[in-house]
C-alpha cells in the first residue's frame, strides 16, 4: 500500500538555492549533509545570465553568451539592472547606452524589451527576461537531481526595493517556482561563511561582507553567533560592479579608436560588442598581471586594433568606483553604530573582489585583518541561498537544526505628512519580518479624506524619496484639526514585502496599500499570460531541440556513409548496383538536407529511416555508435552536469 502511494506522487526534488545574478547564476542544494553547486550542461558551475533570441530559437545562459558577437541586438543579458525600475529612471537611461538590445518605454512606464525572434518583431518584459534564466537554473538543478523542482530560495541584492523584489519574485512565479523566500545576497554569503566557520567559532562575531559582483554591489555587517545570524546595517549601489569596470575600459578604447582613426565605432554595436568581451577578458588578466595587450582583428571598417593597458591604468580608470565603494563601506558602519575596529572578519564575495585594489582598498582600511577568502566568491550566494532553502523546506537537516535568519530592511519606510515631509514608521535596519504601528491624525478643520502616501528613503522630505504608492480613507466625519485619530500599520514579511493599512479610530474604517498597480509590479493577470507564454517557449525550445537533434543525426549518418561507401573493402563486397543505389540515395539525402533547413524533427527521422534502409548492406561497425548517441552528442542540453566533463559541444544554431 505504501509503496503504490509512493509511486502516485510526482518525485519532487529538495528545495535549491539560486543567485539570480546580473551577469552569472549560481544554483545550490543542501544534500547528503552539505552543499552542492550544481554544474550547467556545460560543466560549468557559474551560468551566464544571457538569453538569445535566433531565427532557429531561443538560446539561454553558454550558448547565449557564445553567439553575443554574431547576435548583438537579440541578446539580452542584465536584466537585473532593469528589474523593478522604470524606464525613465536615469541608471536605466545610462545603461541602455552600453547595450546592443532594444529597450523601450511600455505601460505603467515599465522597461520593455524589443527582440527579433524567428523573424518576428517580440516584446519581453524584465521579468519574463529573469524567469527564463530562473528556468534554465531550474532545468540545471533537475537534470543534476533527475527530478521536478518546485522551491527555492531566489537572493537579491540588499539594497533592493520592495519593487525590485516583487518582480525577482514575480519572475520566479513566471519561471514555474515557488518561491520560498527572497533572501538578500550578502545575508546569503555570511550564512556560506558562518557555516563554514561554525565549528571554529567562539561566542559573538562581527562580520563585514563585501560583495562586488558584475552589476551591483552590498555591504553588510552581521553578527553570527552559534548558527544565528543578524544583519545590523547594509549598504550598497544596486548598480556598480565588473560590467562598470569593463565600460569605463569600452570607453577608453573607443577615444583611442578614434584618434587613431579618426572613426567613431560607438554607434557600432557588434563592434562595442567586441571590444567589451576583450575588456573583460583584460580585466581578469590585470588581476594577476601588471600588464596586458589588447588584440581585436578587423574591429571597424576592416581596422585591425592593438593596444595595451596596464593595472596602473584600470585603475585609474575606475579610481572614482573604487572610491565610491570605500565611502559605502564607512556608510555602513556608521548605520551599524560600529567602529571598524570591532569587525573581527572582512569577507570577499563577488567575481571583482579578485581586483587587486579592491583588495588593498579593503586591507588598508581594516589594518591588521586578514581578508576572507576561504568562500569561493562566485558561488558563496548560491550557497547560502541553498542551506536558506533546506532550513525553510523543513526535512530535519541536522545540521541545520539550530539555524536561524534574522534580516533587515534596507531602506527606511514612511508616510507623508504636511509641509511635504516623511514621518518614518519602519527605521531602516529593522529586523524583519516586523509589524509596526504609529498613530496619524488629521491636518485640517473637518478633514473628511485623508490621503496615506508611503515612501522609503532617508530624506526627511517627501519629495526626494521614492513613492511607494497611496491610498485614502474617506467618509470620516466633520471634526477640527487633530481630533481624528488613524492607527497605520507597516506589515513586512520575511521576504521583505510591504502592506500598509490604516484604521480610522472612532468608525473602524479601514483601508490598505495595494502595491500591484501603484508600483508597476505585474497584474495576476499578466504573471497568468506570462507563465503560459514562458511553457510555449519551453516547449518551442524543446520542439527545436528535437529538430536540430533529428537533422544532426542525418547529417552525420549521410556524411558518415559517402566516406564509408567509397572505401575499397565495402566497395569490393558490394555489388554494383547496391552501391549506386545507396550513393543516390546518400546524395539525395544531402541535397533534401541543403534544401530543407526548416523541415520538421519527423520528416529528418523519416528520412533517417529510409537511409538506414537502403544503406543496410553496408556492415553495423561502419555506422557509428548508433542513432540516439549521434543525436545526443550533438544536444546543447545533455545533462552532462553530473559528470561536470566541460565538454562544449557544437552550437545548435548552425542549422540557421
Ligand atoms: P559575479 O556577479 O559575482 O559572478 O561577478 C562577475 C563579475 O566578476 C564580472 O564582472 C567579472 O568580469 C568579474 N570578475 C570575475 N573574475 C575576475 C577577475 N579575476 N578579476 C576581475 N574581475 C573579475
Amino acid at each position: 500500500m505504501a509503496e503504490k502511494r509512493k509511486r502516485e506522487v510526482p518525485q519532487l526534488a529538495p528545495a535549491v538555492g539560486i543567485d539570480l545574478g546580473t551577469t552569472y547564476s549560481c544554483v545550490g542544494v543542501w544534500q547528503h549533509g552539505r552543499v552542492e553547486i550544481i554544474a550547467n550542461d556545460q560543466g560549468n558551475r557559474t551560468t551566464p545570465s544571457y538569453v538569445a533570441f535566433t531565427n532557429t530559437g531561443r538560446l539561454i545562459g553558454d550558448a547565449a553568451k557564445n553567439q553575443v558577437d554574431t547576435n548583438p541586438t537579440n541578446t539580452v543579458f542584465g536584466a537585473k539592472r532593469l528589474i523593478g525600475r522604470k524606464y525613465i529612471d536615469p541608471s536605466v537611461q545610462s545603461d541602455m547606452k552600453h547595450w546592443p538590445f532594444k529597450v523601450i518605454p511600455g505601460s505603467g512606464n515599465k522597461p520593455i524589451i524589443v527582440v527579433t525572434y524567428k523573424g518576428e518583431e517580440k516584446q519581453f518584459a524584465t521579468e519574463e527576461i529573469s524567469a527564463m534564466v530562473l528556468a534554465k537554473m531550474k532545468e540545471t538543478a533537475e537534470a543534476y537531481l533527475g527530478s521536478t523542482v518546485k522551491d527555492a530560495v531566489v537572493t537579491v541584492p540588499a539594497y533592493f526595493n520592495d519593487s525590485q523584489r516583487q518582480a525577482t519574485k514575480d519572475a520566479g512565479v513566471i519561471a514555474g517556482l515557488n518561491v520560498l523566500r527572497i533572501i538578500n545576497e550578502p545575508t546569503a554569503a555570511s550564512i556560506a561563511y558562518g557555516l563554514d566557520t561554525k565549528s571554529e567559532s567562539t561566542g559573538e562575531k562581527n562580520v563585514f561582507i563585501f560583495d562586488l559582483g558584475g552589476g551591483t554591489f552590498d555591504v553588510s555587517i552581521l553578527t553570527i553567533e552559534e548558527g544565528i545570524f543578524e544583519v545590523k546595517a547594509t549598504a550598497g549601489d544596486t548598480h556598480l560592479g565588473g560590467e562598470d569596470f569593463d565600460n569605463t575600459m569600452v570607453n577608453h578604447f573607443v577615444q583611442e579608436f578614434r584618434r587613431k582613426n579618426n572613426m567613431d565605432i560607438s554607434g557600432n554595436p557588434r563592434a562595442l560588442w567586441r571590444l567589451k568581451t576583450a575588456c573583460e577578458r583584460a580585466k581578469r588578466i590585470l588581476s594577476f598581471s601588471t600588464k596586458t595587450e589588447i588584440e581585436i582583428d578587423s574591429l571597424f571598417q576592416g581596422i585591425d586594433f592593438y593596444s595595451t593597458i596596464s593595472r596602473a591604468k584600470f585603475e585609474e580608470l575606475n579610481k572614482d568606483f573604487f572610491t565610491k565603494c570605500m565611502e559605502l563601506v564607512q556608510k555602513c558602519l556608521n548605520d551599524a553604530k560600529m567602529d571598524k575596529s570591532s569587525i573581527n572578519d572582512v569577507v570577499l564575495v563577488g567575481g571583482s573582489t579578485r581586483i587587486p585594489k579592491v583588495q588593498q582598498l579593503l586591507q588598508d582600511f581594516f589594518p591588521g585583518k586578514d581578508l576572507c577568502k576561504s568562500i569561493n566568491p562566485d558561488e558563496a550566494v548560491a550557497y547560502g541561498a541553498a542551506v536558506q532553502a533546506a532550513v525553510l523546506a523543513g526535512g530535519g537537516h541536522e545540521k541545520l537544526q539550530d539555524f536561524v535568519l534574522v534580516d533587515i530592511t534596507p531602506l527606511s519606510l514612511s508616510i507623508e505628512v504636511v509641509g511635504e515631509i516623511v514621518a518614518v514608521v519602519v527605521p531602516r535596519n529593522t529586523t524583519i519580518p516586523t509589524k509596526l504601528e504609529k498613530v496619524f491624525e488629521t491636518s485640517k478643520d473637518n478633514q473628511t479624506v485623508v490621503r496615506f502616501a508611503v515612501f522609503e528613503g532617508e530624506s526627511a522630505s517627501s519629495k526626494d524619496n521614492n513613492l511607494l504608492g497611496s491610498f485614502n480613507l474617506s467618509g470620516i466625519p466633520p471634526a477640527p484639526k487633530g481630533a481624528e485619530k488613524f492607527d497605520v500599520c507597516f506589515d513586512i514579511d520575511a521576504n521583505g514585502i510591504l502592506n500598509v493599512s490604516a484604521v480610522h479610530k472612532t468608525t473602524g474604517q479601514k483601508n490598505h496599500i495595494i502595491i500591484t498597480n501603484d508600483r508597476g509590479r505585474l497584474s495576476k493577470e499578466e504573471i497568468e499570460k506570462m507563465v503560459l507564454e514562458a511553457e510555449k517557449f519551453k516547449f518551442e525550445d524543446e520542439e527545436h531541440k528535437k529538430k536540430v537533434k533529428a537533422r544532426n543525426a542525418l547529417e552525420i549518418f549521410a556524411y558518415r556513409m559517402r566516406k564509408t561507401i567509397k572505401l575499397e573493402n565495402i566497395t569490393a563486397k558490394l555489388p554494383l548496383a547496391d552501391r549506386k543505389k545507396i550513393e543516390n540515395a546518400i546524395d539525395q539525402a544531402i541535397q533534401w538536407l541543403d534544401s530543407q533547413p526548416h523541415a520538421e524533427a519527423v520528416e529528418f527521422e523519416e528520412k533517417m529511416e529510409e537511409l538506414e534502409r537502403i544503406c543496410k548492406p553496408i556492415p553495423k561497425m561502419y555506422k557509428g555508435a548508433g542513432r540516439p548517441d549521434m543525436a545526443c552528442a550533438m544536444d546543447n542540453n545533455t545533462p552532462s552536469a553530473r559528470s561536470g566533463s566541460g565538454r562544449a559541444p557544437p552550437k545548435i544554431e548552425t542549422i540557421d
